[in-house]
Formats: structure tokens, C-alpha cells, sequence
């Protein structure tokens, strides 16, 4: 019979999103490395690989002839056109493995949060990082110093228009200290896998306690 720290239970789909320069890429990179039984939903894209990218790791590169026919097989949970590229999320390897129990962090903007929670409500749980304050965002937006001021305003402009989309998500951390933020993004993704409804091993395992 399986204990009670390895009940079976229903994986969930962890969204991570925040302005560029809240600090979403540190905290993704430390929740995959620290915390067991989390990894990285892997997105299709049309966009060329970049230089150190990993086919099949970042992403799983390919063309827009068979993008489209992904999209027209409904292959993908949600999918966006992103600075003239199209992006999706495979939803075979997200089925397979939340029915194992495995959870995907998914590191991608309010739309495709939006598409994700409207087709799979109960399995999504949407995470925002607010920078502590504009100066702040601003510093750490030009903190590599090469990029002139239209770069880093037209960057500032993108982080406001994304900041105003923080109200459609479950829970808002600010990231003023990034061990406090990481500490409390691994707290509510622990406090999500403990909800009833995705122990789906709580009935044999009471059961057991009961007779
Ligand atoms: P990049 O090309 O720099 O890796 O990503 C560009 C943008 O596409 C980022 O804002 C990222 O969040 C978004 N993105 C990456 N994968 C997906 C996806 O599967 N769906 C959606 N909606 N956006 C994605």
C-alpha cells in the first residue's frame, strides 16, 4: 500500500509569468533544480534555434507546414503567434504525464495562461511575479548597460502592459528578495499537490486507516 508521502496523486500544470526582469528565470531554474518531481513543459516553435539551445530540451524545433497541421489536428492545449512565431503546448506529453502524477512548470505570457486555464481549469495553477518596484525594474532592464534608452523603454512599456494582466491569476508574489520569492513559490506549488481533489490515492489510503 502506498504511504502517506507517496500517495498517488494528479500532476499539475504550474504557469509561471512575470514582466521580463522579475526575476521568472531564476526562480524556474531553482524550482527545477530543487524541488523533485517538477519539470519543464516543452514547447513547439517555428522560431529558429538559437545559439546553446537543446532540440527537444528548450524546445522541439520545426517548420509552419507541420505547425499548422498540429494545430489543425488539435495536437496543442494552447498555442500563440509570439513576435511573428508560433508557439504550442503538445498535449500528449502533458495528458501522460499529469495522469502520473507529474507536475510541468510552464514558463509563458498571460494569453497562453489564459487559453490554458480556460481548457483544463482544474489542473492549472497561475503564479505571477511582480518586480518590487518600476526603478527597480528598470535598473535590472538596463542592468547590461550596452542597450540604448529606446531599447530599454520599449522593454519598460512591454513589462507595464504585462504587469496589467496580474489579476488573472491565483496568487501574485512580489519578488523583492529572490530566496523569500523562491521560498514562496515552492510553498504554494507544495500547498497545491496537497489539495483533495488531485489526491487521487486519499480513498484506498483512508480506507486503510478506517478499518
Ligand atoms: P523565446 O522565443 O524568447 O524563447 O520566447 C518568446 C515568447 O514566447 C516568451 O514570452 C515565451 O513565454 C513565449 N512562449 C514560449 N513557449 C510558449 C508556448 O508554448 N505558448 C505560448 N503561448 N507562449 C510561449
Amino acid at each position: 500500500m502506498a504511504d502517506s508521502a507517496h500517495l498517488p496523486r494528479r500532476g499539475l500544470m504550474f504557469i509561471l509569468s512575470s514582466p521580463s526582469g522579475a526575476g521568472k528565470t531564476t526562480i524556474a531554474r531553482k524550482l527545477l533544480e530543487q524541488v523533485p518531481g517538477i519539470g519543464m513543459s516543452v514547447s513547439v516553435t517555428t522560431r529558429p534555434m538559437r545559439p546553446g539551445e537543446v532540440a527537444g530540451k528548450d524546445y522541439i524545433f520545426t517548420d509552419q507546414a507541420e505547425f499548422d497541421r498540429m494545430v489543425e489536428d488539435g495536437e496543442f492545449l494552447e498555442w500563440a503567434r509570439v513576435f511573428g512565431n508560433c508557439y504550442g503546448t503538445p498535449k500528449a506529453q502533458i495528458k501522460a504525464g499529469l495522469k502520473e502524477g507529474r507536475d510541468f512548470l510552464f514558463d509563458i505570457d498571460w494569453q497562453g495562461t489564459q487559453q490554458l486555464y480556460q481548457r483544463a481549469e482544474t489542473d492549472v495553477v497561475r503564479v505571477f511575479l511582480l518586480p518590487p518596484s518600476l526603478a527597480e525594474l528598470e535598473h535590472r532592464l538596463s542592468s547590461r548597460g550596452t542597450d540604448s534608452a529606446e531599447v530599454v523603454a520599449g522593454r519598460m512599456a512591454r513589462a507595464k502592459d504585462e504587469i496589467s494582466h496580474w489579476d488573472g491569476y491565483d496568487y501574485v508574489v512580489v519578488n523583492d528578495n529572490i530566496e523569500d520569492c523562491f521560498t514562496k513559490v515552492r510553498t504554494i506549488l507544495e500547498a497545491e499537490r496537497m489539495k483533495r481533489a488531485r489526491q487521487t490515492g486519499l480513498v484506498d489510503f483512508v480506507r486503510h486507516l478506517m478499518v
